[in-house]
């Protein structure tokens, strides 16, 4: 795939007289989650991809630690980025609940099912590119989408610095904020704000009160505080926590850094006086082992996922928020599925259409329960003390367990070919 450094003129991607409309050449915008795994997977089914990412460099240990599903890891092995993930990542064999202190007991589980990966999102995104570049994938970082020319035989993204590139599709894979949704569709909802914004902390153990139980490596806690929900999870060395501050003010990730985290952490302080062991997290979290996240997002459903020769997967299209935890991996299913649809079918609108008929339920039903979610999680007092009734029942219900299976059993036959039609009989039993 032609990637041009100037804006000399393009060279044709297609050769003249082609027989058929098969997709054959993908720009992914994005080199988060859903790119490198949307890019190896087109690989695989003999697709040229190249990732495009924003960011100048790798983005490190930014933005936390996030917990893959058993059914995204599952996915992953379909790209051969699996182990990788399992051996960078801490296994979550228990989870339990707890409601102002009083612990509330185990979260519904799915013993059958390889444990949650819990992993820092810089050695996530380190595994995903590996794979992607073991596949061939070339990675350009440095590289902002501003716009896309379109034509009948291909499409031709630009980019902030003046380069440009051309391939027969461009799949937006950028993010809760996408540039490809509004290209898509200038109409397209933005995500909307959940009324929190997000935070990550560290405490090592020598900085937590000697007598204070926080668990051992392997465990979770979802704590709904006094006055907001946190969750935290020991690990070797001390204990990761996140937490999600109730917030009418909208601040993005930039706008949120622009505080200094001296100021967040009195904040943070504040909110988590009197809880156990919230107050003792907030006290041991220092500006270096703070890490501002900024809003947390959930996409309304979104009307339109493709538009001629472009197409969004992952967060662009279906963010679910980060109470499902679920976002990551849905949106490497969807990468996966998208380049299925695009190796079976004979034509960019057809494989975008049988793409979006495999997942736009699943998603949306997910995003719903976030949403439920979001809502117990900034409660008003009077919810906040019927919250102390429900909850329980909810944890034994049956239901939940369904809801859980349904969400971590679901797994991708990539052997199986995409029809244009139908969901496939492995798959129609639980997308829903
Ligand atoms: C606090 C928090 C906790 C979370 N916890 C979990 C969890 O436990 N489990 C889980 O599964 N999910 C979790 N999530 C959700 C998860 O992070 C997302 O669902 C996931 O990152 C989506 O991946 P993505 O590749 O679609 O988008 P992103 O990871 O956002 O990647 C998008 C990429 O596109 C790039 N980009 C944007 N615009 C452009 C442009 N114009 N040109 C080029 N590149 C561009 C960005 O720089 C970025 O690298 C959490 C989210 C948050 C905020």
């Amino acid at each position: 795939m032609p990637d041009n450094d100037t804006n000399r003129p393009l060279p044709s991607t297609r050769p003249t007289g082609r027989p058929d409309a098969r997709v054959r050449s993908a720009i992914v915008i994005g080199g988060g989650i859903a790119g490198p795994v949307t890019a190896a997977a087109l690989t695989r089914a003999g697709i040229e991809a190249a990732v495009y990412e924003a960011y100048p460099e790798p983005s490190g240990g930014i933005g936390g630690s996030l917990a893959l599903a058993p059914n995204g890891v599952a996915a992953l092995e379909i790209v051969g980025a699996a182990d990788a993930v399992r051996e960078r990542a801490l296994p979550i064999t228990a989870s339990s609940v707890s409601i102002a202190d009083r612990p509330l007991g185990a979260t519904p589980s799915l013993p059958d099912l390889e444990p949650l990966r819990m992993i820092g999102r810089g050695p996530l995104h380190e595994a995903l590119r590996t794979a992607a570049r073991q596949a061939g994938v070339p990675l350009h970082h440095g590289r902002r989408l501003v716009g896309v020319e379109e034509a009948p035989d291909g499409v031709t993204a630009r980019f902030a610095d003046g380069s440009t590139a051309t391939a027969d599709v461009l799949i937006g894979a950028d993010g809760a904020r996408s540039t490809v949704r509004r290209l898509i569709d200038p109409q397209a909802p933005a995500a909307d704000y959940t009324g929190m914004l997000g935070f990550e902390g560290f405490v090592p153990h020598d900085a937590l009160p000697a007598r204070l139980d926080v668990g051992t490596p392997g465990e979770m806690v979802f704590a709904f505080g006094r006055r907001a929900y946190y969750l935290y999870w020991p690990t070797p060395d001390g204990v990761g926590w996140g937490v999600n501050l109730p917030s009418e003010t909208y601040l993005s990730y930039a706008d949120a850094r622009r505080t200094p985290a001296e100021e967040w952490l009195r904040i943070i302080r504040e909110r988590y006086a009197g809880d156990r062991p919230g107050a003792a997290l907030a006290a041991g979290t220092v500006p270096e082992t703070l890490q501002v996240v900024g809003a947390l997002h959930i996409m309304p459903p979104v009307p339109h996922w493709s538009r001629g020769r472009l197409v969004l997967v992952g967060d662009a299209v279906h963010a679910p928020s980060n109470s499902t935890g679920q976002g990551a991996s849905l949106a490497i299913e969807s990468s996966i599925e998208l380049a299925r649809c695009l190796r079976d079918l004979p034509d960019a609108g057809s494989a975008f259409a049988a793409y979006e008929r495999l997942r736009r339920n699943r998603v949306e039903t997910i995003a719903r329960r976030g949403a439920k979610l979001n809502h117990a999680k900034t409660p008003g007092p009077i919810a906040r003390a019927l919250m102390r009734l429900i909850l329980p029942a909810m944890l034994n219900r049956t239901s939940t367990l369904d809801v859980l299976g349904r969400e971590q059993r679901f797994r991708i036959d990539w052997d199986e070919p995409a029809r244009p039609e139908d969901l496939s009989g492995s798959q129609r039993a639980i997308a829903r």
